[in-house]
């Protein structure tokens, strides 16, 4: 078996709260469990969402709660060359296109073409440039979801995968997603392409995160893929609701969680994970403890 690598990739919008510390903890003690290294990764990709000084107090919270990275952390916005590589692989091989479409052109496509609008959901691109940027500038670069089937049409591309937790897992990324952007028109590079290549350079093997990010996982396997690197096994984590029965977020005001007091905030992230963290231990025998638990339940043969 491969050695075990995990990872821990906050972006740094605000310090970590209640539900980002679930994912940490839980990444840490899948890595533990299986007597791997975990790795902290600064996905600080979207500038202009990033809050200064935020990666810094988001490693002291970590360092607070005894979760300490194996290896000096990488912040994602010193990577750009190995995201254009990337990028220009899968240019080459006709799965990635510039596209030259505004929000507009993309609305105006969905209106034309009779079907209902999705309400509260973006809009699956119409594949509009797919054949060309028909005279407009270039904006975006998007990867092609669909395949060429034997008689020049399009074929959907369907992405079966196995989450630890989950079970088994299913979408139909032509339909469901549909052609997805890797370069923004701002020229910042997207979430997918920097996570899959970060996550192949540094030989992650199992992602553990939260559910939220559960229905990107196929974007990656299908970019996995593409540029032929491995996919790593992937485990999401419960997310933790408010008190409104919304996901916790930064979005939403959730408030970072107290450093002064980090045995009672692993406590409640590990509740939160179905484990019981024992009250009163000190930080490290309540760390054991957890590992101990987590080993039951999640270590793979
Ligand atoms: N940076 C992402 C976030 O904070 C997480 C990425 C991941 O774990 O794949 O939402």
């Amino acid at each position: 078996m491969a050695a075990y690598v995990g990872r821990f990739a906050p972006s740094p919008t605000g310090a970590l709260h209640a539900g980002s510390l679930v994912a940490a903890l839980a990444s840490w003690l899948d890595a533990r469990a299986h007597a791997g290294r975990w790795l902290v990764r600064i996905e600080d990709v979207d500038g202009p969402r990033c809050v200064p000084g935020a990666d810094h107090v988001i490693l002291q919270q970590l360092a607070a709660c005894g979760l300490l990275p194996d290896e000096p952390p990488v912040w994602q916005s010193q990577r750009g060359p190995r995201y254009q590589q990337a990028l220009e692989q899968l240019l080459s091989a006709g799965w990635a296109y510039p596209c030259g479409c505004t929000r507009k052109d993309i609305a105006d496509a969905w209106a034309a073409s009779g079907r209902a609008r999705p309400r509260h959901a973006e809009l699956v691109y119409p594949g509009t440039c797919r054949t060309g940027l028909h005279g407009k500038p270039a904006r975006a670069v998007r990867a092609l979801t669909a395949g060429r089937g034997a008689d020049g049409g399009w074929r959907d591309i369907h992405i079966t995968w196995q989450d630890r937790r989950l079970g088994t897992q299913q979408q139909n990324l032509s339909q469901q997603v549909g052609d997805f952007v890797l370069k923004r028109a701002d020229g910042l590079w997207a979430y997918q392409l920097a996570v899959v290549v970060d996550d192949a350079e540094q030989q992650v093997s199992q992602v553990v995160r939260g559910e939220d990010l559960a229905d990107n996982t196929p974007r990656q396997i299908h970019l996995q893929r593409l540029l032929g690197l491995p996919t790593p096994g992937y485990l999401h984590t419960p997310l933790v609701l408010g008190a409104n029965g919304e996901k916790l977020s930064k979005q939403n005001g959730a408030l970072a969680f107290d450093t002064g007091r980090p045995l009672q905030a692993l406590q409640e992230a590990a509740t939160m994970l179905g484990l019981s963290a024992p009250a009163g231990a000190t930080l490290a025998d309540m760390l054991a403890g957890l590992v101990a638990q987590w080993a039951a339940r999640y270590r793979q043969a």
